[in-house]
């Protein structure tokens, strides 16, 4: 009988969690290397839009995702016994004739079905925001509370595997052996996301740091049963809450909040509507994005016992879940990878 594997990722947000969960699934040991202070996944609005409304198509391999996805963090919510996925109905306020012309040429094509409500009298004639161009309704969205996710994974790994709450160690750690702190693990994952620069073994995965802020606010004036969206978006938490956002900022890891970000982010909003609203909190963090706007998946080109899971940018939550099985599957059985995703698409 072959002995138990043992596996090491380092990083407990999204992407290190996710395929923690997919070894776990079949039965394999794991231990995480978490600093327990997370700027991305726990700080993140935690949307799913399967749009990308700027060109009107779907997100990149949506129909492969949006599903799995859906199962995913259901069957999860019963694992860490807790509330994390709520649907929502994104509701796009047209920015131009030609935008709702978009939506218009593709509503009845079947392959917008599952994401495109056919619009109606009455999104044209919705008057609980600016609606000079009239306004279409999304299928199958979704939002997750993302810092609940973060925290309740940390305490489930906490009793399903062994979590080491610390800055990994390079002074700790033997590459060629994968051995961490005198253990000797099968393999070991870097799942650092924007703090990727800080480990030396994948300086090849060109990891881009973009900061984005939002704002929490509360108005009784602002529709709580659908998330308003054009220029940022507007998504109801609860109890006359909302989470307004997102900042781009490119090349900024600094995780300061800036009253330009501020600014922006109401100027955005009374594009939307003139609501009467009270700020709340305003918060940062660091998305880890690439130009092509594709993940890293991989293996290191050196020390064969090392891999990467990265990238996963602004649309984490949809992806995560389907990458991290097939990432995975590339660690345990060798299957290739999507050649959009791989690593190897950096190396000369
Ligand atoms: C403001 C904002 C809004 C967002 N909104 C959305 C959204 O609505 N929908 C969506 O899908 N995505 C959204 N995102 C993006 C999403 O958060 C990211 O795609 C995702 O969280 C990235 O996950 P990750 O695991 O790669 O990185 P991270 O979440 O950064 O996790 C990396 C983890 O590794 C740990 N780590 C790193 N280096 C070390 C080390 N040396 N030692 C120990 N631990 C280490 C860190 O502490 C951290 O916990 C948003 C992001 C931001 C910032």
């Amino acid at each position: 009988m072959s002995e138990k594997k043992h596996i090491l990722i380092v990083g407990g947000g999204l992407a290190g969690s996710t395929l923690a969960h997919r070894f776990l699934e079949k039965g394999i040991q794991i231990t995480i290397v978490d600093k327990g202070e997370n700027h991305a996944t726990a700080i993140a609005a935690g949307m799913v839009n399967p749009m990308v409304f700027r060109r009107m198509n779907k997100s990149w391999r949506l129909d492969e995702y949006i599903f799995e996805s859906q199962n995913f963090y259901l069957s999860l919510e019963e694992k860490l016994n807790c509330k994390l996925y709520h649907p929502i109905i994104i509701r796009r306020m047209f920015s131009s004739e030609q935008e709702r012309e978009s939506w218009e040429n593709r509503q009845d094509k079947p392959e917008f079905h599952n994401f495109l409500e056919v619009i109606s009298e009455s999104d044209r004639q919705f008057n609980k925001a600016k609606n000079e161009f009239g306004s279409g309704r999304l299928k199958n969205s979704y939002w997750i509370e993302a810092k609940t996710y973060y925290k309740a994974n940390l305490s489930y790994f906490e009793n399903h595997a062994t979590l080491l709450k610390e800055s990994f160690s390079l002074a700790d750690f033997i590459p060629e052996e994968a051995t961490y702190k005198g253990v000797k693990y099968d393999h070991v994952v870097f799942c650092c996301g924007y703090l990727n620069k800080y480990v030396p073994f994948f300086q090849d995965a060109p990891i881009q740091q973009t900061k984005g802020q939002t704002l929490t606010i509360s108005s009784n004036e602002i529709l709580h049963d659908e998330s308003l969206n054009r220029k940022c978006f507007v998504l109801p938490i609860g109890e006359n809450l909302f989470r307004v956002g997102a900042t781009y900022e490119w090349d900024d890891e600094s995780l300061e909040i800036t009253e330009a970000s501020k600014k922006l982010l109401l100027e955005n909003l009374q594009v939307i509507g003139d609501f009467k609203i009270k700020i709340l909190e305003q918060i940062a963090g660091v998305r880890p994005t690439v130009l092509d706007r594709r993940p890293i998946m991989g293996q290191h080109s050196t020390y064969s016992k090392l891999f990467i899971f990265n990238g996963l940018g602004t649309k984490g939550y949809l992806m995560a879940p389907t990458l991290s099985r097939e990432m995975c599957d590339f660690i345990l059985h060798g299957k290739a990878l999507d050649k959009e995703v791989s690593i190897e698409r950096f190396k000369k």
